[in-house]
């Protein structure tokens, strides 16, 4: 089925809780009928398109003058299984904790690390969604989805999708032209954990055992003590990339600020820390307007209630303004701004 609206408020679908109207609303919940729509209705080429999941991801800096399609494509079905590995196929309107769970349920690994990040099945591929020393990459074996240009429903195999940090061939190339409907994952059935990130480890050791069941508890439990709840306090996770940039760049700063966390991201590069970068800067906890810099972490920018798109977008441009005096690095910002 597909369901068509207009004019349609998006403030309960981006987690910023911005008020903001798409001209043309798109449901499916098939990949059928995404091409039965196309075929039926014919919107033009040239109408602006945004593929929409739960909109943890997005900034809304004015109405979305287009269609916004928003996959309600459901399931989760195991392919295959044998003593090393299960195959699962999971549709683009799934949500991904509720993946995540049901993975770990079955003790089938990979995605653990991945608990409680907001967002669905969908987005998980275009994002390349990462956390606690994972990405999404490592499990993604294969992507499906409908080119909007053709209606043709295509598939990528993992080295085809061009992953990336927080990005993909989906992110760049094919933006807003494939939509996905869904993603096939290889799960691990051995004992293999990723546990040498941050404080993970010991909430791990304190919870009991090592197995995946409580490694998702313990990511769930940093992350709440970290990160404030989308349902309560208005915000898309990290606002900012971590910026990486080349050895001696890195070396050069640390010598100014040698408490300045630095770490490996491939040969001649390093990786740093966008979160201390703008605490240092003077943001952590500080207001702008309706908008602020989370107090427990900079990363972090939040709605504190009536905030404005344009007004969170204001703030971020000043902190980007701050740190490229201070560090001379220019923030990159991982939240997708939309209608600028
Ligand atoms: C509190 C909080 C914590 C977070 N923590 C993390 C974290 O630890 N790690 C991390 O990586 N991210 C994190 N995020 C960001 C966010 O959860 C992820 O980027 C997530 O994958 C976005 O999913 P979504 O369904 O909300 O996508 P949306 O925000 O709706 O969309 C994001 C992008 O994906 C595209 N897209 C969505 N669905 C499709 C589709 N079916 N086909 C093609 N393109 C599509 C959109 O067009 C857009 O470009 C966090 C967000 C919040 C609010």
């Amino acid at each position: 089925m597909y369901h068509l609206q207009h004019d349609f408020p998006l403030k309960s679908n981006n987690t910023f809780g911005i008020s903001a109207n798409a001209k043309h609303y798109l449901t499916v919940d098939s990949p059928d009928d995404l091409i039965r729509f196309f075929k039926e209705n014919n919107p033009g080429k040239n109408e602006k398109r945004l593929f929409l999941g739960a909109g943890s991801n997005l900034l809304f800096i004015n109405n979305f003058d287009g269609i916004v399609i928003h996959p309600e494509i459901d399931g989760i079905h195991l392919i295959s299984e044998n003593p090393d590995v299960a195959v699962v196929e999971a549709g683009a309107g799934v949500v991904w904790d509720q993946f995540v769970e049901w993975c770990v349920e079955r003790g089938f690994g990979g995605v653990e690390n991945l608990s409680l990040i907001p967002g669905n099945v969908g987005a998980v591929p275009v994002q390349n969604i990462g956390a606690y020393g994972t990405e999404a990459e490592s499990v993604i074996a294969e992507v499906i989805g409908i080119n909007l240009d053709t209606l043709e429903i295509k598939s990528f195999n993992h080295s085809e999708c061009q992953f990336g940090y927080r990005t993909s061939l989906f992110k760049v190339e094919l933006k807003e032209r494939f939509m996905v409907t869904s993603v096939i994952f290889h799960l691990t059935k051995q004992t293999e954990f990723q546990l040498e990130y941050g404080a993970l480890k010991a909430e791990v050791c304190r919870l009991g055992e090592i197995n995946l069941q409580n490694i998702r508890n313990a990511v769930i439990s940093i992350r709440e003590s970290k990160l404030p709840d989308p349902a309560k306090v208005g915000n898309a996770g990290s606002f900012f990339k971590n910026p990486i940039v080349s050895e001696p760049i890195a070396t050069d700063l640390k010598k100014s600020y040698p408490d300045m966390p630095v770490y490996p991201a491939g040969e001649g590069l390093e990786k740093l820390a966008a979160g201390w970068l703008i605490e240092k800067a003077g943001w952590k906890g500080r207001s702008f307007g309706n908008a602020a810099v989370h107090d427990k972490q900079a990363l972090v920018i939040i709605n504190k209630g009536g905030a404005s798109g344009k007004e969170i977008f204001e703030l971020s441009e000043k902190i980007v303004n701050d740190v490229l005096q201070k560090f001379n690095i220019e923030l990159e910002r991982e939240v997708l701004v939309i209608g600028n």
